[in-house]
């Protein structure tokens, strides 16, 4: 239950694929924290039904405190560029949309003015370009670097003094297992990316650990998610791609982005807090699916 107490998420890239995934588990593990929590609830209001005067919290059971978290529960907010897949997720109670390009300094400030508290920042946004360094061209390069890498300095140099001020906060990071992890043919620009977001989230680890901010990334193997399926489309030889990239995965299969999402969901709880001995504070995170 303390996994989501009051945390507000904010989530990039949350329209489609895995920032969508992590904020549908969110808000189911809210809602199904909610019922359980309603439940309890009701039996308390039963017990003191059948014992007329009997108040349980003042004899020490403390459920006001679990019946405030029932109504608060975490909020997550999902921003994307793309609108029209963004308003699916609004239907979602716990769910606040809004549209924000992570590339874009003065939108990323505008809405940190609108967010008094943030613990959890998830950058999620990225994009994959097919190809050897011959193939990659400038803009190519440009354009990559500036989705993967840039967007993810602009949202932790904007978020992270609130977190600071508030003595706490949590960062996750997507990285990917093509990084400097291992080598992948035709993800040259791609891993120097996904290299980058390892390196930037070890710095940030490194200098706020101290002062309460966790900083993590993910690094998955192939995801099944709209874009792979359209990278695979795209090539001359759709059917002979999906072998390959299946090729890849020790597991034979690609992972769901639900898998994923619950591996944004540990790292944002209480279980992997700075106080507790099992944190990985300092480790990034790996996730080879
Ligand atoms: P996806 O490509 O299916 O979706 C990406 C989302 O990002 C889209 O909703 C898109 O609208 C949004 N987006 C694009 N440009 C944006 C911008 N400038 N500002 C805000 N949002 C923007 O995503 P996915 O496959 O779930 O991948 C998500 C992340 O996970 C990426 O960083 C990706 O590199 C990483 N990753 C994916 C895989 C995989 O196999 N799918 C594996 C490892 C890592």
């Amino acid at each position: 239950m303390r996994r989501l107490d009051g945390k507000i998420i904010l989530l990039s890239a949350a329209a489609q694929g895995i920032g969508r995934a992590a904020a549908i588990v969110w808000y189911c593990l809210y809602l199904l924290s909610s019922i359980s929590v309603a439940l309890f609830w009701e039996k308390i209001e039963m017990i003191e039904g059948i014992f007329p005067g009997l108040r349980l919290d003042t004899v020490g059971i403390p459920y006001s405190k679990t019946k405030a978290f029932a109504k608060e529960g975490a909020k997550v907010i999902a921003t994307d560029i793309n609108e029209s897949k963004l308003q699916e997720l609004g239907k979602y109670p716990g769910i606040q949309i809004r549209v924000l390009d992570v590339t874009k300094r003065e939108q990323i400030e505008n809405l940190a003015k609108e967010i008094e508290k943030i613990d959890v920042l998830c950058n999620i946004a990225g994009f994959v370009h097919h190809g050897t360094i011959l193939e990659c061209e400038e803009q190519d390069w440009d354009f990559t670097m500036n989705l993967n890498v840039r967007s993810m300095y602009l949202m932790i140099k904007t978020f992270l003094p609130k977190m600071l001020k508030q003595k706490s906060g949590n960062i996750i990071n997507m990285s990917s297992v093509a990084s400097s992890i291992k080598g992948v043919v035709n993800r040259c620009v791609y891993s120097t990316s996904k290299a980058a977001v390892i390196g930037l989230t070890k710095a940030v680890a490194a200098d706020f650990i101290e002062q309460g901010i966790r900083c993590n990334c993910i690094c998955p193997g192939t995801v099944d998610t709209p874009s792979l399926q359209e990278r695979i489309q795209a090539r001359p030889n759709p059917e002979q791609a999906l072998k390959d990239f299946l090729a890849r995965q020790k597991t034979g299969r690609m992972a769901t982005a639900e898998e994923v999402a619950h591996l944004f969901v540990y790292l944002a709880s209480d279980e992997v807090s700075i106080d507790n001995k099992i944190s990985c504070h300092r480790i990034p995170c790996y996730f080879a699916a």
